[in-house]
């Protein structure tokens, strides 16, 4: 295969380096690193038969090519041989029209990429895959690991603890104690990953494992790493390849470390560089209200993020305040006509509670992105007939404690509209059926 790719600096200092180096800065700079693609190389197909090629892996069963990461390889990390990969069927996620949802919005056209019915359950899969995959390749090739780690806010350590487990490659991970759900901690210690519970936040984590990585102890696996972008940037590619090679009018990610804002545009840009589309769908990038210094710049007109302390929020994945890809987010923002939102605790709580009740079941950073689309069409830049796609990035069941909680009417800061206990009742027919009635009458239907 005559493809390649390299890391480049993303602020275009010269040089360019080998994906199988262990290098998370660029040397002249020390700034943000891009994966580069030989674009060239890639025309030597037509943009149909890209499309065609890709359709007929999508969800087969041909290894590795069934994996929306895979399927579109070329584009992703060329220089992985079949042997290196480690893959298991991520991405392919449902991309459902929100229709109940997107009408009491006054909206026709809302669709949720669930891109956590995943094999971990979040988007951060799709990353892991390519990231694991390379450095097993490095390592074949000679390179010494005595570890993968990363600092996580409890789905990135889920995804890196299964991929490095498939690999049977030593993993460890850095968690801000008490601050992930119960099945975000218990995924990677079930994996066999050394769980590492530190008395901080995440950017206390962050600082750790960036030292440790520094010195070379252990190999780098977060978003940071660029690596991870390359495979989350599929989501960009499926998402236009589910509508039938046709863009989307809007994209709503819920952010905190600002990875995915670049993953995507990097994906919708190699689509439009390679003629499959020919614009960009505007980029809406969600931030909860205590965790928001990219919302902070944006709102302000600056493209400088100041790193604040973050604060608690349900959102806990984006729970971040000194976002490693605020570089690249910007860039996001300005080639994309973005803008940033941000929303409060009550205000995600209301729209995941609401969106559960027309069928999903939001994990609260999904709830952020959807509580961000209701503001943008309070302020007229989301239209009626606009073509909205939400990102949800995790799985709900892996937040039963934010969801128990709603319903127990126990969220500090939050009033629970719309909480629905359930109804404690002695085995008793009569006592049943008045239950019934009761609802009936409180609900106004039958
Ligand atoms: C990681 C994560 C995010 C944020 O992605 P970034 O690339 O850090 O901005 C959002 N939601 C969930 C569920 C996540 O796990
Ligand atoms: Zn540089």
């Amino acid at each position: 295969m005559a493809y390649s790719a390299a890391f480049r600096c993303l602020t275009g200092c010269a040089g360019s380096y080998p994906l199988t180096q262990p290098l998370y800065r660029c040397p002249t700079c020390g700034g943000l690193l891009d994966v580069a693609h030989d674009v060239d190389a890639l025309r030597d197909r037509s943009p149909a038969t890209w499309m065609k090629l890709f359709d007929e892996r999508y969800k087969r069963t041909v290894w590795p090519y069934g994996s929306g990461v895979w399927g579109k390889r070329e584009w992703v990390a060329p220089e992985v041989p079949d042997e290196a990969i480690v893959s298991m069927d991520e991405g392919g996620s449902n991309l459902f029209w929100a229709d109940r949802y997107g009408r009491t919005l006054g909206l026709d056209d809302v669709w949720v990429k669930l891109c956590g019915n995943s094999h971990t359950g979040s988007f951060k899969d799709l990353g892991m895959t390519v990231l694991v995959s390379v450095v097993n390749k490095a390592i074949r090739e000679g390179l010494e690991v005595r570890a993968i780690a990363c600092a996580s806010t409890g789905d990135t350590s889920a995804s890196l603890a299964a991929y490095g487990a498939a690999a049977g490659l030593p993993v460890v991970v850095l968690l801000p104690r008490g601050k992930v759900s119960t099945a975000q901690l218990v995924q990677p210690i079930a994996s066999g990953a050394l769980v590492l519970s530190l008395d901080t936040d995440f950017d206390g984590c962050m600082a750790i494992v960036q030292r440790l990585s520094a010195d070379g102890v252990v190999y780098l696996a977060n978003s940071m790493n660029a690596l991870r972008l390359e495979g989350q940037k599929t989501v960009a590619i499926e998402i236009v390849q589910q509508f039938d090679w046709t863009l989307p009018d809007w994209v709503i990610l819920p952010s905190g470390n600002l990875g995915n804002a670049y993953a995507l545009y990097a994906g919708f840009k190699m689509l439009k560089d390679l003629g499959l589309t020919t614009r960009f769908p505007r980029l809406c990038v969600a931030q909860a209200a205590r965790a928001n210094p990219l919302f902070k710049a944006w709102s302000e007109g600056r493209s400088e993020v100041v790193p604040m302390k973050a604060g608690e929020t349900l959102a806990s994945a984006i729970q971040i305040g000194n976002p490693v890809s605020a570089p690249r987010a910007m860039l996001a923002l300005k080639a994309m006509d973005g803008v940033a939102e941000e929303v409060t605790e009550d205000e995600l709580c209301d729209a995941a509670a609401r969106a559960d009740r027309t069928g999903m079941y939001t994990c609260p950073h999904t709830a952020v992105a959807l509580a961000a689309l209701e503001k943008l069409v309070k302020k007229g830049l989301v239209e009626k007939r606009q073509r909205v796609v939400v990102v949800s990035t995790a799985n709900g069941l892996k937040f039963t404690e934010f969801k128990v909680k709603y319903h127990e009417r126990a969220l500090a800061d939050v009033t629970s509209r719309l909480a629905n206990p359930p109804v404690e009742l002695p085995p008793d027919y009569d006592r049943v059926l008045a239950a019934l009635d009761r609802h009936a009458a409180q609900t106004g239907k039958r």
